[in-house]
C-alpha cells in the first residue's frame, strides 16, 4: 500500500485506561501521547479536581498507529493502548477516499519544518521526504 493511503487505513482507535495514566490517576504532570501522536488525537484537558491537565481521545482523529501507546511512559501494561473498535476494512478502494467520508478529521500534522525536533515528530514510517 502507497504511503498516501497507508496513513488513512484506520486499523483501531485508542482507549486511555485512567488507572493506569499517571495525568489521570496520579495527577502528574505528563504529555507525552499528545507530543508524539502524528494525527493530534490526543487532547489535553482541564478537570475540576486535578491540579494537572489529564489526555482524552478524539476517537475519529485516531489512526490507531500505536506510537502512543509505544512511548506512554508506563511500566508494563500501558495507559493508552489501540484496541480494534473504528477501525475500516475495505477489500478494494481508497482508504483515503472512504476517510473522507467516514474520519474527515483523520490527518497526519505537519511537523513544524523549523524546529529542531522536527525530525522527531513524525514517526520514520509516515516521512514523506523518504
Ligand atoms: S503518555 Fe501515558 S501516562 Fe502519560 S498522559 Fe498519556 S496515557 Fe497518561
Ligand atoms: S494510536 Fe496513533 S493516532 Fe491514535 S492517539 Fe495514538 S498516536 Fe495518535
Amino acid at each position: 500500500m502507497p504511503l498516501s493511503e497507508k496513513i488513512f487505513c484506520k486499523i483501531g482507535t485508542t482507549r486511555i485506561y485512567k488507572n493506569r495514566c499517571l495525568a489521570w490517576n496520579q495527577d502528574r504532570k505528563c504529555l507525552v501521547c499528545d507530543e508524539v501522536c502524528p494525527y493530534n488525537a490526543v487532547t489535553f484537558i482541564a478537570v475540576k479536581e486535578k491540579k494537572n491537565r489529564v489526555p482524552v481521545v478524539e476517537p475519529d482523529k485516531c489512526s490507531g498507529c500505536g506510537y502512543c501507546e509505544t512511548h506512554c511512559p508506563v511500566n508494563g501494561e500501558k495507559a493508552i493502548v489501540v484496541e480494534i473498535f473504528g477501525e475500516v476494512r475495505l477489500s478494494k478502494g481508497s482508504y483515503k477516499k472512504e476517510a473522507k467520508n467516514r474520519n474527515p478529521r483523520l490527518k497526519l500534522r505537519k511537523a513544524p519544518a523549523d524546529n529542531e525536533r522536527a525530525a522527531e515528530e513524525i514517526p520514520p514510517g509516515f516521512d514523506f521526504s523518504k
